[in-house]
This record gives C-alpha cells, structure tokens and sequence, in this order.
C-alpha cells in the first residue's frame, strides 16, 4: 500500500495527519510512504526525521498513492490529481463544501471524514473532534489570560491583595472541560455551565463550579439539542445578570450540523464589567457571542472580544501526534495483510464512509 501526504495548503494550517512515530508504524506495517518535503514544518517535523523512520519524499507524494491523509481537505485541482479509488481519510467535512464534495467524488475517491465517526467507545483512539478540541479549549484559556488586564491566580503580595479572576467558561464539552482545567491550573475561580446535565459532575470533578442555569437540553448520542425559545429565555435572563461579576468568558458550545447557539447577547457584554474579555472558540460556526468576528479581536465598551480561527494549529506539534496517531488508529483498520480491506460490517467504516455506500463486501487489492 503507497501512502501518500502532502503538504497541507488551507491558510494557517500548521498541523500534519502523519507524525514521525506513525510514519514509522506505516513503514512496519509494510506500507510505502510517500511525503511531500516540508509536510512536518508547521509542527516542527523535519523531513530527516519522516526520512530515518522510512519515507520517501517525493514532490507529488499523493500522485500514485492508494491511501491518502490529510488534516484539512485538499483543494479541489489537489483532488483531480489522485488516482480513482484513491482512499482520502482526514477531516473533510464534504457535507460543508459542494465544491470539494464535487471533486471528491468525479474523482472517485473513496474518504472517509474521520469527523463523522460515531462517539464511541471503540472510536475515542480514532476521534480527532476530541483530540483537537482537547488544544483548542487550552489554547482558548492561554489567549484570555494574555487578553486580560487581569492576574488569573489569587496574589497576597506586598502591594496588597490581588482577587482571582472570575471565569465562566460556556459548554462543557470537550474543549470546555479542558478550558476548566486549564483555567483551574492558572488558578481562576472557574464556573462552567451546559445545557447536559451529566457535566455537573464532570464540571466539579476538574474543581469548577457548575453554574445552574435552570435548563437542560440533553439531545441524542450524547450530544445537546438546540433550546426551545422559552429554555433559551430563561437561560439569557439568568445569565444576564450572573455575566456582571465574571472576568472571562470562554465560549465552547456547540450543537452537532447546527450553527452555535448564540448565548452571550450584545446587552449581556455591554453589561460586563471594563476589561473583562470574552473569547468564542465557537467563531468557526458563527460564534456563541453576538459580538464575535471570526479571525479577529474586538473591544466593545471597555470589553474584549475575541473569536480566534483553528486554536488547534497553535498547539501544532502535540495537535499533530494527537491527530496522527487518530489517522493511524482508524487506518489500522483498513490495512490487511499488506493490502486495503474494507470490512464494510464494521460500523466505524460504514458509518464514516463518504459518499455513504449501500453495498457491502468491496474489497481492494
Ligand atoms: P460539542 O462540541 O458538540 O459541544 C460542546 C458543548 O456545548 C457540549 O457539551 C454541549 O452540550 C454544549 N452546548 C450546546 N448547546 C449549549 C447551550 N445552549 N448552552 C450551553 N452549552 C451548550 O461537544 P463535544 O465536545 O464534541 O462532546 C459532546 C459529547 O460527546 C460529550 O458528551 C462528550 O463526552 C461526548 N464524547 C464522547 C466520546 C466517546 O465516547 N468516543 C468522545 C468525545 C466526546
């Protein structure tokens, strides 16, 4: 089997879907792998250290190869110019861009969106929505503290007593629960809310306060439903009043193949006290802040907001072998006795597979 990766091409991406040590296990696993030179600089990789586990660098790396991985998906032209059945697993999101789901599939490319993985068990070691949230909350922390005009810890100090500062941190989901602990370790006083009732107790054990809003929204396969209008109400209103004594929001939530729920109001900011910061990590899918601009930091009445893009390529060397041991580990599962094997009963394949096939039993040499 000829893997092939490429360098990634979306703007500020700096992660990469193979890491040296998975590189390694490829070539142990009789594979031949094919890199583009530089595919590791953004996550501090050299090519020397892809070259000693085995690779070969090759300027059009992907070209002949049958199994493709990638972070972000490749551009469209990229696309055209693998060969038909070429397998492309890595975070595609095809449902999210008809031009490249085009090319995808005139190309007939058999992907597999690892983002499309079920949430169990059996998946946790292939799924990078967790591994990368995991950065994307820590990162989201770093940045409100450098934002802030505040300390974050407790200081008793000859100038006097230093309060800590008050953070809220919204949803409790991955990213949420590592902005807590994060948040904790830099010594805030932490508060999280979601609208899943489970987190209270997740919430309390990383030291956090859980912040009772009155709602609870569980949805289906662990995930939050979208509120009603009388739950979001009611949710706003005692939110409202709660956000006056806050420091530092870190906005996380999230409601799978929905735009985020927009929580923080305009009003709710301009309630905050001056130099208080807010942080969206949810920009991406429009942000949970009214106030939020994508890719870019704002200061309305004295409060700072900002919306930070891809927090996960910031971290992009732990990210990436975070990221490219998930590719390794679903890839796993296509690799049988030195060839592409689609056991098609298996329902992390079937149910990630892009387009979704009907038919099962197809196996490549
Ligand atoms: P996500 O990114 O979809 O959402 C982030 C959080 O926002 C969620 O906790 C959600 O409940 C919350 N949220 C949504 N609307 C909200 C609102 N109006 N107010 C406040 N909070 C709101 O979620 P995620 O981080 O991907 O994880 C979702 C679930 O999947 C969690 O239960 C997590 O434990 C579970 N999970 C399971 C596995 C596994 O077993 N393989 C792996 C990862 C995550």
């Amino acid at each position: 089997v000829i893997v092939g990766v490429a360098r990634e091409t979306a703007t500020g991406e700096r992660r990469v879907a193979l890491s040296p040590e998975t590189c390694k296990k490829l070539v142990a696993a009789g594979c031949a792998v094919r890199i583009q030179p530089g595919i590791g600089a953004g996550a501090y990789f050299t090519d020397a250290a892809y070259i000693d586990v085995g690779a070969q660098l090759a300027e059009d790396a992907t070209a002949a190869a049958d199994l493709v991985l990638c972070v972000q998906p490749p551009e469209p032209a990229a696309i055209a110019g693998l060969k038909h059945g070429t397998v492309l697993v890595g975070s595609l999101h095809p449902q999210a861009d008809a031009a490249r789901s085009a090319a995808l599939q005139s190309a007939g490319v058999v992907a597999f969106p690892l983002e499309r993985l079920p949430r169990t068990t059996r998946a946790q070691a292939m799924d990078v929505l967790s591994s990368q949230a995991g950065m994307a909350g820590y990162k989201a922390v770093l940045i409100a503290a450098q934002l802030a005009p505040r300390f974050f810890p407790m200081l008793t100090t000859a100038a006097g007593t230093i309060r800590p500062s008050k953070v809220l941190i919204v949803g409790a989901g991955v990213a949420g629960l590592q902005a807590i602990a994060t948040a904790k370790r830099l010594g805030a006083a932490v508060e999280g809310f979601d609208v899943r009732p489970e987190t209270r107790e997740q919430i309390e054990s990383l030291g956090g306060k859980f912040l009772d809003l009155g709602v609870s929204a569980a949805g289906e396969g662990g995930y939050a439903r979208q509120l009603t209008d009388e739950e979001r109400a009611l949710q706003q209103q005692r939110l409202a009043d709660h956000l006056k004594g806050i420091d530092v929001v870190v906005c996380t939530a999230a409601v799978p193949g929905r735009p985020a729920p927009k929580i923080i109001t305009e009003a709710m900011v301009a309630g905050m006290k001056p130099g208080s910061v807010v942080v969206d990590l949810a920009a991406e899918t429009g942000g949970n802040c009214a106030l939020t601009q994508p890719g870019q930091t704002i200061e309305s009445a004295g409060v700072t907001v900002a919306g930070p893009l891809n927090l996960a390529s910031m971290g992009a060397q732990h990210a990436s072998e975070m990221y490219a041991r998930n590719v390794f580990n679903f890839v796993s599962l296509l690799l049988k006795d030195g060839a592409l094997h689609f056991d098609w009963g298996d329902e992390l394949l079937a149910r990630s597979v892009w387009p979704e096939r009907v038919e099962a039993g197809v196996t490549k040499a």
